[in-house]
């Protein structure tokens, strides 16, 4: 058996602790916001089908809603539900004065376009930060509501004090809604930011050789357990976006979660790294609500 240096400094980024103090301080400013006289921030969820994991994500952003003090709006439907219908829905969002932001959660049934949908949110509404008008300032660095993936993750590095400018930073996947958006993000002339960023993809070479040059190592590939020990650098902050579900019959649910890292062997190397459950995924729905205050308040468009 290979036995990995333990380092001792390592530690374990708790993102359920963090999120609940977010939240904590957003319930905070919800009650002086109110206290003036201000209606709540209100966000609205709609969730088309039935896919059990985006089921779980919307009713935990529900009730994450309740905990700070917003206002929320849940909008199930059903699987046969039409493009048309769901162009009505959003357009009723979108003009609806006592809503200030929704997300519709993706992915979409095979027959909705889901790229048409996301063009047809109101940008000031798009609290996801998925329209492109966002994404594009997002890329400029102009005001905006940032992915919240990606907005929860520099969450993270911020309020643990980890300084990523001038180290190098590896993204493992290049989705828009995470690998894409991060990347730009922590290469970004900003705290945090000014990293130097490699993004990986399904037709990148050796990416085992970039990870072990990684300072930071962010993965979001949906791939159970890809990253081993082998693949990290001692010292190195580790990321793990991935949430995958693994058949286990010895639990109650038939399933386990597991993440993009083999966190066991993984752990040890690093000097931070997230779990799975209980990292990256409770703070991308604070991100979400941070960017439905942001909205209320009009931080970010008049
Ligand atoms: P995706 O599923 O849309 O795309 C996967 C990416 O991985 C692609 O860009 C592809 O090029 C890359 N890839 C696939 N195989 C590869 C390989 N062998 N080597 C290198 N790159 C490869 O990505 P996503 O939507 O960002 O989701 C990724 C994971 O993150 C999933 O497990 C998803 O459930 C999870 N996720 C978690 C959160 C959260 O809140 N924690 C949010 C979004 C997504």
């Amino acid at each position: 058996m290979r036995l990995h240096h333990q380092n001792q400094n390592m530690q374990l980024i708790d993102g359920r602790e963090l999120a609940n103090t977010i939240k904590e301080e957003i319930a905070v400013t919800v009650a002086a916001y109110v206290a003036e006289g201000n209606r709540p921030p209100h966000l609205a969820a709609v969730l088309v089908g039935a896919d059990p994991a985006s089921q779980v994500y919307v009713r935990n952003k529900v009730k994450s809603c309740e905990k700070v003090g917003f206002n929320s709006t849940l909008i199930e439907k059903g699987p046969e539900t039409t493009e048309s219908e769901l162009l009505e829905i959003v357009d009723k969002l979108n003009k609806d004065p006592e809503i200030d932001g929704f997300i519709v959660q993706l992915p979409l049934p095979k027959h909705i376009n889901e790229q048409k949908i996301t063009l047809a949110i109101e940008p000031k509404k798009d609290v996801d930060g998925f329209h492109p008008t966002n994404f594009g300032r997002m890329a400029q660095g102009l005001p905006t509501y940032l992915p919240a993936t990606p907005f929860g993750i520099l969450q993270m590095l911020d309020r643990n004090n980890i300084d990523i400018s001038g180290k190098e930073c590896v993204v493992l996947g290049r989705s828009n809604i995470v690998g894409t958006p991060i990347s730009i993000l922590l290469s970004r002339k900003a705290s945090p930011g000014n990293a130097t960023v490699v993004l990986c993809h399904s037709r990148t070479k050796n990416v085992a050789e970039h990870c072990r040059r990684a300072d930071v190592l962010i993965v979001a590939l949906g791939i159970p357990e890809y990253v081993t020990a082998d693949m990290v650098k001692e010292g190195a902050v580790v990321i793990d976006v991935g949430i995958n579900r693994i058949d286990d019959a010895s639990r109650k649910r038939g399933y386990r979660l597991a993440g993009d890292v083999k966190f066991d062997e993984v752990a040890p190397k690093c000097s931070f790294i997230t779990p799975v459950p209980g990292g990256v995924g409770p703070m991308t729905v604070t991100a979400l609500l941070m960017n439905t205050l942001k909205s209320c308040r009009k931080e970010v468009y008049d």
